[in-house]
């Protein structure tokens, strides 16, 4: 049997580009493979940008109103769909089938707030600045901007900014990352249905070689980019040397504080879901428990168990907390941690390198799996605490107080999110304040902002003053225009000489 080519999506419709160049895509389940993805060159790149060029000018002379109606017929077409989309997902990523409804959902969270763009782009008014002059602000979209998104949000993340670009009269080239690349494909579908002119969605598939493309190209103005810090901080450093506004969000290391009043069951529970939820490929993943007083000792043995009893399964069993890991290169890089995790000292109370797809379910043996793995008495001076890993490895760090346990977040070098659970008001408030991460739950465990707040880190975890979405997305996909207007009837004539001022 041929296996399909996973195309590019260009000026409204699939193209298998120019470039000669793909590369597999798997069942992280099975291990089966199921597509061949494109993986664009300059050429294939170009011609996506030229057809978002071609679009831009009648998009963004669109009104609002007009582009928020597109807006509500794709949220109308992406609720009817949100089903298949969340079976693509756990075919190419392998999370839990639940788990990928959830990640729809909050991308259409994005969509919805997207279609009250009229209202976002009302601009400022001031009558009368000095006297028969008026000033005014408004804001108008930049032109063809770009994403380009990880794996393990395929859907979520490309809707963080998407569906607001586009609302704010821009036109768009994602660049998905080649893992999970058929969602992208199926929301062009979706777009183009909702009355989205051609070329105002564009898909190039690829690695390096699109983005680098994507960086140098002229006509692209701004780049929102989701990933890791390494990648995160090329990006922004070279789209901002040709001149493009760039937010590059990186990666993380996420801790939850657990303090001796908290309500224990409550932050085992947390702890389990979002440590080993998605299999730990999440950006808001919890890594490290930090376990202050002698919270450790009543809390890890509760966490041995659960850790142990973890239903790991094909994501598309219903029963499955966690499925399988993205692809074997990246197993065999957690693995990896695991084992310097035991060379380093720290204490190994579940193993999951133990696992195997047998255990997943019928035809899971070449899938990629790995158990949920628990460490206790790791220090800071440890690759794995200082590392991300990325995968369903979960740290537990002793601390005597809370000054320590915000001294050791706040000296880390990641700032994504954070969590602590508590039961003292002043406890939590002070944390909020002191905390320098971006995003912080009090007895929250992923506290992942909604719509129109707008997400992002502190330090490592974001290169860029603008958030992705939120009130903070639409201002980074528009420039601000100041008008100063007066008539000629309302002013006397006369040149004038000095620095105008209120009269
Ligand atoms: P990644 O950095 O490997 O890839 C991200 C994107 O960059 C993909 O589209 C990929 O094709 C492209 N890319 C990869 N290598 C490149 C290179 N050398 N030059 C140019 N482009 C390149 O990340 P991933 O493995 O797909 O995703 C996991 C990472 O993303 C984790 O570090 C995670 O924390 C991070 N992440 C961060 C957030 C956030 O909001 N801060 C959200 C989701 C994921």
């Amino acid at each position: 049997m041929n296996t399909p080519f996973i195309n590019h999506y260009i000026a409204g419709r699939r193209s298998a580009g120019r470039s000669e160049r793909s590369q597999p895509v798997s069942n992280p389940a099975t291990g089966a493979l199921t597509g061949r993805v494109r993986l664009a060159n300059a050429a294939d790149v170009a011609s996506a940008v030229a057809a978002a060029r071609e679009a831009f000018p009648a998009w963004a002379d669109t009104p609002a109103l007009r582009r928020a109606r597109v807006m509500f017929k794709f949220l109308e077409l992406l609720n009817a769909q949100r089903d298949t989309l969340a079976h693509m997902i756990t075919a190419e990523h392998g999370k839990v089938f639940t788990d990928a409804q959830g990640e729809v959902t909050r991308g259409i969270e994005i969509v919805e707030f997207a279609t009250g763009i009229p209202q976002l782009l009302k601009g400022d008014y001031t009558e009368q600045v000095s006297t028969g002059i008026d000033n005014w602000t408004m804001r108008q979209p930049l032109g063809v901007v770009a994403g380009i998104t990880p794996f393990n949000f395929p859907v979520m993340v490309p809707m963080w900014m998407f569906p607001l670009a586009i609302a704010a009269g821009n036109t768009f080239v994602l660049k998905p990352s080649p893992l999970d690349p058929s969602p992208s494909l199926f929301m062009a579908d979706l777009l183009k249905q909702a009355g989205l002119p051609e070329g105002g969605f564009n898909v190039v598939q690829g690695d390096k070689e699109a983005v680098d493309a994507l960086l140098v190209h002229p006509q692209v103005q701004a780049i929102s980019f989701v990933g890791s810090t390494p990648i995160a901080n090329a990006i922004y450093e070279t789209g901002a040397r040709h001149g493009k506004r760039v937010q590059a969000l990186g990666g993380a290391k996420n801790h939850m504080v657990v303090m001796p009043d908290a309500d224990l069951d409550q932050a085992v529970d947390a702890l389990i879901g979002s440590a080993y939820g998605s299999a730990g490929e999440r950006c808001m993943a919890i890594s490290v428990a930090v376990l202050v007083g002698d919270v450790a000792d009543k809390i890890v043995p509760k966490l041995i168990e659960r850790t142990r009893a973890l239903k790991v399964l094909d994501g598309e069993n219903l029963a499955a907390e966690m499925g399988p890991i993205v692809t074997e290169a990246a197993r065999s890089r957690i693995r990896g941690y695991i084992d310097a995790g035991v060379a380093e000292g720290a204490k190994l109370l579940v193993d999951g390198r133990q696992f195997n797809g047998a255990q997943a379910g019928q035809g899971c043996d070449h899938g990629f799996w790995l158990g949920g793995t628990l460490f206790d008495q790791v220090t800071t001076d440890m690759k794995i605490y200082k590392e991300e890993i990325f995968g369903p490895v979960l740290s537990c760090v002793r601390v005597p107080d809370f000054a320590r346990a915000v001294q050791i977040i706040n000296d880390h070098e990641f700032g994504n999110g954070v969590s602590c659970f508590t039961r003292d008001g002043n406890v939590a408030r002070e944390f909020a304040r002191r905390i320098q991460v971006g995003m912080v739950g009090i007895n929250v465990p992923i506290p992942v902002p909604m719509a129109w707040h707008g997400f992002g880190g502190f330090k490592r975890s974001l290169f860029g003053d603008m958030h992705a979405y939120g009130e903070e997305g639409v201002r980074f996909y528009t420039k601000q225009k100041s008008i100063m207007q007066r008539w000629p009837e309302s002013t006397p004539k006369g040149a004038e000489f000095v620095m105008p001022t209120a009269r």
